[in-house]
């Protein structure tokens, strides 16, 4: 699949977004029982990048990859998008500044089964109040592969078209980053690959950011960058390793 056939001529993002985070901590609980997600984490994703972010179970990714989006508060420390530093932000700005520059996709695939699938694409802008430019829906629905799919519900898709239509949802805004966690951690590696073929395309082609969670080494080798959590602090920072690589890091790190 060539990535001039799955991003068509469509109006380049002006930059991807620098997102950058300052002696990030995240505690759950308090005195003993507390647990120290994050501890302290110092992070800048550059424009127009895609970074992995990888470790342990446990040692922290979901926790930084939703602070960095702005899905969770930190304890302490600062996140900024840009000049813009979104720690400390009324949650109504910051809900309005996710869907203006940021898209999300989860392991699993988030879909309201009751729509169709064009309906799950316009679904936040219709909830930001925007008129649905259903055209539109349909070009982003082509470039996942899926525009005769357009009028069926998810549930009769398989795990990789549904993903895909998490990803055209996620990408209809032309968002200029994108988080993902695990993406592909539900999906077999065939399809896994298609996946992460959109996800790479949007940062070459569109200049995204890209920032994704994944505990798998192939799927990591997609990026630009491979970043290491261990309990709760950056322990390694490749700039695009292979594969076997990154698998020899982890298991460095017993996970
Ligand atoms: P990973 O994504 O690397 O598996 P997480 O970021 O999900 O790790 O979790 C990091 C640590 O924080 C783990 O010890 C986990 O149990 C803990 N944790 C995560 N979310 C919560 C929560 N809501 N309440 C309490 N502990 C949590």
């Amino acid at each position: 699949m060539s990535l001039s056939t799955v991003f068509p001529v469509r109006p380049l993002v002006e930059t991807g977004l620098e997102v950058r985070a300052e002696n990030l901590c995240r505690s759950y609980g308090r005195g003993r029982d507390a647990v120290h997600a994050l501890r302290g984490v110092d992070i800048s994703f550059a424009p127009g990048t895609f970074t992995a972010v990888m470790g342990p179970s446990g040692s922290g990714k979901s926790t930084l990859l939703q602070c960095v989006a702005g899905m969770d508060r930190q304890t302490t420390g600062r996140v900024h998008w840009g000049p813009t530093e979104i720690t400390a932000m009324p949650e109504r700005r910051l809900a309005q500044l996710r869907r203006a520059e940021a898209g999300f996709i989860f392991q699993s695939y988030n879909l309201m089964p009751a729509m169709t699938v064009e309906q799950n694409v316009a679904l936040p802008a219709r909830l930001a109040g925007e008129r649905v430019d259903w055209a539109a829906v349909a070009e982003c629905l082509a470039e996942v592969g899926l525009a005769d799919r357009r009028k069926e519900r998810p549930g009769r898709l398989s795990g990789g078209q549904q993903q895909r239509v998490a990803v055209a949802r996620a990408l209809f805004a032309r968002p200029r980053v994108l988080f993902a966690d695990e993406p592909t951690g539900a999906l077999d590696r065939s399809t896994g690959r298609e996946v992460l073929w959109l996800l790479r395309g949007g940062v070459e082609t569109e200049g995204r950011t890209c920032v994704m969670v994944t505990h798998d080494p192939v799927a990591a080798s997609f990026a630009d960058r491979v970043v290491l959590l261990a309990d709760g602090v950056l322990v390694d920072d490749l700039v695009r390793p292979s594969a076997g690589l990154i698998a020899e890091k982890l298991s460095g790190l017993a996970c």
